[in-house]
């Protein structure tokens, strides 16, 4: 049912509006509200905190469907859920029953503020750091690329309380972050593509943030409630490259059987024959990893390395589907006026965000290596 109505309102109240915001960059507020009213940031939060409590497998067909139509209407709830996992499986019972029920409702909306100038995929080498005074804790330091950086109210924010202890992780710690005094968007960030959604740098300077608001009430636990969130993050990704990867084959599809050349359709050319042919399985293949993450990480097993290989496969078969529809789409694959080559500037970037396929492919060797010792 949430499937069905999902498609019924891309169809009718996105899909047409897709263009005009895309090239205007600009935010979809009603989009997001209609979002919320959905419940869909709530979406993978239990229903107990006034969530819909869907799976990760529901959740990653949700997720396919809505970067199908555009990508950047997903990072709205994508970044926020992030933030929402965070606190679901590291925070107290009491930060639990005071954020969820927020989060899951729209009305405090945010994301995920690991990122910095200086360090991305090596998070210890992360500057903020949180300082203790009395009840509270004073942050100071900068954070970059953060989606939702300047419509979300609230972040989960990764931080340094201890620069001196080995290993470095040990000394990072996680919060929510509220916008107000002390935390403000040092600037927007222009990009290739994922218009519309706001990328943004945030400037920490003497913030003063309530110890109660350190995610778990100890120090020493932010890697793990990063690095917990981004497996859900990784299948969200890995679901966002099948949606592109579908899109650009359905588009693909109708194009090759109305553009004529030579008297004939372009699909009846065995060139374009070959290529709708590798996208088909290549999806297929993108969509059968993703969904088998998304199944292992709902019956609770360990699935860094099944979220990792759908991520990196799935982002890349969004990468070549959208380089292949342009080809087939010839000179009106490179206009504004179709959607193509939306595809080719929104994929690459799913083989960075949630960790790099570089990184991806050396969690999945390292798995392997530890799940089969000699
Ligand atoms: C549009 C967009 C939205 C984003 N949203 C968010 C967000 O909401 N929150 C957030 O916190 N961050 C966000 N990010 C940041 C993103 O997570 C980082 O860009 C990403 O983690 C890579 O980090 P980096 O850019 O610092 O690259 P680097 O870490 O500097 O990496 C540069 C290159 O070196 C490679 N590399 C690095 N280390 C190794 C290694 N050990 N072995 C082999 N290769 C390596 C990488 O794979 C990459 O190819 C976003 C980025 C973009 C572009």
């Amino acid at each position: 049912m949430i499937l069905a109505s999902l498609e019924k309102w891309l169809q009718r109240d996105v899909k047409p509006h897709v263009l005009r915001l895309e090239h205007a960059d600009e935010y979809p507020k009603d989009m997001a509200d209609q979002m919320a009213e959905m419940g869909l940031f709530g979406a993978t939060i239990p229903a107990e905190y006034g969530g819909l409590g869907l799976n990760a497998t529901t959740y990653a067909k949700v997720v396919e469907k809505i970067a199908g139509t555009w990508m950047s209407l997903s990072g709205i709830i994508n970044s926020h859920l992030i933030m929402a996992a965070c606190v679901m499986r590291q925070g107290t019972e009491a930060q639990k029953e005071y954020w969820l029920p927020k989060f899951a409702s729209g009305e405090l909306r945010g994301g995920l503020a690991l990122t910095e100038p200086d360090a991305g995929t090596d998070l210890q080498a992360i500057h903020t750091k949180a300082e203790r005074t009395g009840d509270d804790y004073i942050v100071n330091g900068s954070k970059t690329w953060i989606t939702n950086g300047i419509q979300g109210h609230c972040f989960a924010l990764l931080v340094k309380t201890d620069t001196q202890t080995e290993p470095r992780h040990k000394g990072m710690s996680m919060f929510i972050a509220e916008k107000g005094e002390g935390l403000t968007v040092s600037r927007k960030l222009e990009k290739l593509g994922y218009k519309g959604i706001d990328s943004a740098e945030l400037a920490f300077k003497d913030y003063r943030i309530p110890a109660d608001r350190l995610i778990g009430g100890v120090e020493g636990k932010g890697m793990q409630a990063a690095l917990g969130g981004l497996e859900l993050g990784r299948i969200n990704i890995a679901a966002r490259g099948c949606g592109l990867a579908q899109a650009a084959l359905d588009d693909s599809v109708t194009y090759a059987q109305t553009r004529k050349t030579f008297g004939k359709t372009i699909g009846q050319h065995q060139a374009i024959q070959l290529k709708l042919g590798e996208m088909a399985t290549r999806l297929q293949a993108a969509k059968l990893l993703t969904y088998d993450a998304a199944r292992a990480y709902d019956a609770g097993e360990r699935c860094d390395m099944e979220a990792g290989m759908a991520k990196y496969f799935a982002s890349e078969a969004a990468v070549e589907n959208s380089l292949e529809a342009m080809r087939i789409h010839g000179g009106y694959g490179y206009s504004k006026e179709y959607h193509v080559e939306r595809y080719f500037r929104d994929a690459p970037l799913m083989c960075i965000g949630e960790g790099t396929n570089e990184i991806q492919r050396m969690i999945i060797a390292k798995q392997l290596m530890a799940r089969n010792p000699v």
